[in-house]
């Protein structure tokens, strides 16, 4: 008899945004007095203004804010949402500032994405920058209930809504998308891009995941609304957070029953890449310029092991 489990290692953990060491105290968050919190010493403080992420400018450029730092940036320190706590037990919060034409000298507010692209910020500390980002920008687009539609106040230390008109409870969403690298008989994947890629890059294809739809179903789905291919199979990968605003990547090989592309009007490219090729895309070298995904990509690390274990 076949043994239908097989384990393997966690995967998610060289995807960008994973390795959130904070933890989160999920079940106690209730009972945790954060107005002893706010302005405590060791208290630190990822900071958003609008949807850009405030850095400062140090070597490498540090993301944490200080209480004190908070209060000369103009932030309210009991509108911050709890985090969670480090191996010390200090506590780690996401605060909103007001945006300001000029931040002062040693400070900038800069796009999370170019942050990502262009390595600024410890490794470590994007798990927690993601988490922050997430709640942060869910907060200020659920003010009010999606019930009856009135004003909703902050509950459970910053990780609920409440609205004390209907009682009802809301809280942070996070939206699955389907990312799949599809490998046909011959041994080569599917990769594209649609016209708002960097220049010359292509990637996996991917879609949110539907309601009333499993995540392989909209693996299939999308491949063939996308690309016009059938697959038959699927294979998990790993998942990784994209705090763009709330995603959740969910990584998926797949196995193409079919190769002929038909695109439809999301992609402006799609072509099969044989491994060799795919590693030239990795390694800047292909002859046609392509690029691959940033390294902070789910895309990048489903390139990478089909050229190495495939
Ligand atoms: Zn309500």
């Amino acid at each position: 008899m076949s043994c239908f489990f097989s384990f393997n290692k966690d995967l998610s953990t060289k995807n960008g945004f994973a390795n959130n060491s904070l933890k989160r105290m999920g079940e106690e968050r209730d009972k945790v007095d954060v107005d002893s919190l706010y302005r405590q010493k060791n208290t630190r403080y990822f900071v958003l203004s609008k949807s850009q992420q405030l850095i400062k400018n140090l070597h490498p450029f540090d993301a944490l804010f200080t209480p004190e730092e908070i209060i000369i940036l103009g932030g309210q320190l009991e509108e911050a949402y709890l985090l969670g706590f480090d191996e010390n037990n200090a506590a780690f919060f996401a605060l909103s500032v007001p945006q300001r034409d000029k931040y002062p000298d040693n400070i900038q507010a800069i796009d999370l994405r170019a942050i990502t692209r262009s390595g600024l910020l410890k490794h470590e500390d994007l798990g927690a920058i993601a988490q922050a980002r997430s709640l942060v920008l869910w907060h200020q687009s659920h003010c009010f209930c999606s019930n009856c539609g009135k004003k909703t106040k902050v509950i459970d230390a910053g990780y609920a809504r409440f609205c004390p008109s209907c009682e009802r409870r809301h809280f942070p969403r996070t939206d699955p998308v389907a990312i799949m690298l599809v490998i046909d008989k011959k041994g080569r994947c599917l990769l594209g891009r649609s016209a708002s890629f960097p220049e010359n890059m292509l990637s996996a294809l991917a879609g949110f995941v539907e309601v009333g739809e499993t995540v392989e179903e909209a693996v299939k789905r999308e491949l063939f609304e996308e690309a016009g291919i059938k697959a038959d199979k699927v294979l998990y990968h790993s998942s990784q957070p994209w705090p763009f605003p709330s995603s959740l990547m969910m990584g998926f090989y797949a196995q193409a029953a079919t190769t002929d592309i038909k695109l439809n009007d999301e992609l402006e490219f799609c072509h099969w890449f044989t491994k060799q090729e795919t590693r030239q895309i990795l390694e800047n070298t292909h002859p046609k310029g392509f690029k691959p995904p940033s390294k902070m990509a789910i895309a990048r690390q489903l390139m990478v092991g089909f050229v190495e274990n495939y």
